[in-house]
Order: structure tokens, then C-alpha cells, then sequence
């Protein structure tokens, strides 16, 4: 998001030139520059054993199941993101967590960091953001994840993980 008043104090920016990021708008009160940056985001595929974790929640996608996301908070890495919303929205444990790669969403200039982790221990108990929460076997998900592009081709790398070649070609 492009700052023309400080968020902090209300003064007008003024326009600070910085090094290699060119015009940078700054707030000579607060001696901050806003930089231009997206959101950071992180997608999470649980899986155990050959199941993986999918959410119903009707405000993303009217008739798609969605894979477990949520905003990179101040003060956490992104590792502990994935292990605090999967915890929050699932009731869930988390573990063993891999990078799959990023997404950018120019709409709500998010940047997708997305994941794949493994369950470790607990039992399905859904936030009240959640509608309804699945174990579904992974060769079955895509098909439950019609209007999640995204989701889908995180699914799509997970399987290439997990060694289902036959499924990933289909
Ligand atoms: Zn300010």
C-alpha cells in the first residue's frame, strides 16, 4: 500500500530518496519510511499420512474447500505463523514444516508464502472462522477445491512430495 499521510501521526509524507529504492514517502516527525511493501500471508497443507486437512469457509470461496492460511504477525517467523493459525483455526498440532514457494496476489497485495506440515498431534477443533474442517484423502483433494487456484497448486506440489507421480500427471 502507497502511504500519502503517515499512518502513525497524520502528517503529509514527504518523499525521502533512499539508496537503492529510489522515492520512499517519509515521515520527518516520526523519522519512518514507508516502504511499499505487500502483505506477507502464510497457506498451510497438513498432512497425515495420506490425508490432508481442508476447511469450509464460505467468505473465501462460496464452493470450494480452502487449505488453512493467515497473516504473518510482528515479532513471529513465518515457521511459527504456520504453527500458530493451523493451531488456531484447526485445533491442530503441526510439525516438520516445509517451504513449497510463494504466490503473489495483486488484488490484495498479499505475498503467499505457502507450506506443507506435518500433524503431530491433537483433534479436529474448529475456530468459529471455520464452518467445517475434513481429513481428506489427498488423491481426492483437488477435485474439493474447485475455485482455490492457489490451493490447487499447492496440493499439486504436495503430492510431488509425498511421490505420487500418477495422481501429479492426471
Ligand atoms: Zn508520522
Amino acid at each position: 500500500m502507497k502511504y500519502k499521510y503517515c499512518p502513525n501521526c497524520g502528517k503529509k509524507l514527504e518523499i525521502k530518496y533512499s539508496y537503492d529504492e529510489g522515492g520512499v514517502p517519509y515521515c520527518s516527525k516520526d523519522d519512518i519510511m514507508f516502504f511499499d511493501t505487500p502483505k506477507p500471508c502464510i497457506i498451510a497443507a497438513v498432512i497425515k499420512d495420506r490425508d490432508i486437512l481442508l476447511l469450509k469457509q464460505s467468505y473465501i470461496f462460496k464452493d470450494s474447500k480452502v487449505l488453512i492460511s493467515g497473516y504473518v504477525t510482528n515479532g513471529e517467523t513465518v515457521e511459527s505463523t504456520v504453527v500458530r493459525e493451523v493451531k488456531e483455526e484447526t485445533g491442530i498440532i503441526v510439525g516438520n514444516i516445509k517451504y513449497l514457494g510463494s504466490e503473489y496476489l495483486a488484488s490484495k497485495e498479499i505475498i503467499m508464502l505457502t507450506f506443507m506440515a506435518y500433524y503431530v498431534d491433537g483433534e479436529i477443533n474448529k475456530s468459529s472462522e471455520v464452518e467445517h474442517i475434513e481429513w481428506i484423502n489427498i488423491e481426492n483433494a483437488l477435485e474439493e477445491m474447485n475455485e482455490d487456484e492457489i490451493g490447487k497448486r499447492i496440493v499439486k506440489k504436495v503430492l510431488k512430495e509425498l511421490g505420487s507421480e500418477e495422481v501429479f500427471n492426471k
